[in-house]
């Protein structure tokens, strides 16, 4: 299946993306959960807002729908800025980046989501530009040549990225303070259902609340939309409010599982189990097992099985751990892989 058609892929889908710009939190108030990283960012906005200067480089990491849109948002907000928003990849070419800069007023914020996947030219032109707020500009060709240095406005890049270990580290030595996003606990999910229940006047009970929250992979992204095919299921099927029995029917039906798994999460905690007899199998062999891309399986796939502890990363590769086995209704005899018996097809043996 194409990820983002899942309906727990925490990647945005098509039609996410009018929804959540009305869900999105616009101030540091509204920002529900990552109480580090909020009051770390409250000081610095603080600080920065206090000086009259712009706020210090920002770098945003971890795993998509946490946050980090939302974020830089509630950033340019608080400092009362304006922003501009744009990624790695749409930034081809170093005359692209020097027209964005060009425009940049004093403070400003120059949001570049997936700031691994800018190309080097563009980032020798950015390095600069970070460092002294000055663009080089080459003008004339040949031995005619001569380098012109432009004065920027004193602005913030806020970067952002699923993916640390890919930045340059030239790149990543330029973000003052790279901020981790982790998953949300089941109490802030749960407030993060109400919330988004509130603005789209859906009417919900807490324990339906919490349920949807508990089950959807603690991603704010994977939350809402939930609510909204939950919503969908109580107002054509159920006819009434979401109540915890309503919610648990409509999920089932949408088969997210108790701990939020898919038929895809599923998939492929079985291919290790039943093709690789538990692993450890490597991640492009996996990959092509399951026909998907190495890429989604590293940043979709896994980091919430790690988190639930299905999955562990070791240096021969992928295991499945005993709770994979369990959640999957396979016995689990004394390791995965011990010997030859003990895979979970010959568990019916005993
Ligand atoms: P990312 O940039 O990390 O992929 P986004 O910032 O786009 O994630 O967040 C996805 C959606 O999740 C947003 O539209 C917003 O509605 C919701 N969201 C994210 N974080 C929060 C939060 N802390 N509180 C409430 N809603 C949130």
């Amino acid at each position: 299946m194409e990820d983002d058609e899942r309906l727990v892929s925490p990647k945005p889908a098509n039609d996410d993306q009018q929804v959540e710009k009305s869900l999105r939190p616009r101030n540091l108030a509204e920002f529900i959960g990552q109480e580090k990283v909020v009051a770390q960012l409250r000081i610095a906005i603080s600080a920065a807002r206090g000086r009259g200067e712009p706020l210090d480089h920002t770098l945003f990491y971890g795993p998509p729908g946490l946050g980090k849109t939302s974020l830089s948002n509630v950033i340019a907000n608080e400092m009362e800025v304006k922003i501009k928003v744009t990624s790695g990849p749409a930034i081809e070419r170093a005359g692209d980046l020097a027209a964005i800069l060009t425009n940049l007023q004093k403070n400003d914020i120059l949001f570049i989501d997936e700031v691994h996947r800018l190309n080097r030219v563009v980032e020798e032109v950015l390095y600069p530009a970070m460092e002294d707020f000055a663009l080089d500009l080459i003008v004339g060709k040949g031995p005619s040549a001569r380098s012109l240095r432009l004065k920027l406005p004193r602005f913030t890049v806020v970067g952002a990225t699923t993916r640390l270990a890919l930045l340059t580290s030239p790149l990543r030595d330029r973000f003052v303070a790279p901020h981790r996003l982790e998953f949300y606990s089941d109490t802030a999910m749960c407030e993060i259902v109400a919330r988004s229940a509130g603005i789209l006047g859906v009417s919900i009970s807490d324990d339906a609340a919490l349920e949807l929250g508990r089950r959807a992979r603690g991603t704010p992204r994977i939350a809402n939309r939930l609510l909204r095919r939950v919503r969908d299921y109580a107002q054509v099927v159920a006819e009434g409010p979401i109540d915890l029995a309503v919610a648990r029917t409509a999920l089932q039906q949408l088969e997210v599982d108790d701990l939020g798994l898919d038929e895809n999460d599923r998939r492929l905690l079985r291919a290790i189990i039943e093709l690789f007899n538990g692993g450890p199998v490597g991640l492009s062999t996996l990959a092509a097992a399951l026909a998907e891309e190495v890429d989604a399986i590293e940043d979709v796939y896994e980091p919430f099985l790690l988190q639930l502890g299905f999955l562990q990363r070791t240096p021969r590769g992928r295991v499945a751990t005993r709770r994979a086995y369990e959640h999957l209704g396979l016995t689990w005899i004394d390791g995965p892989n011990g010997s030859a018996e003990q895979g979970p097809n010959q568990n019916r043996l005993f």
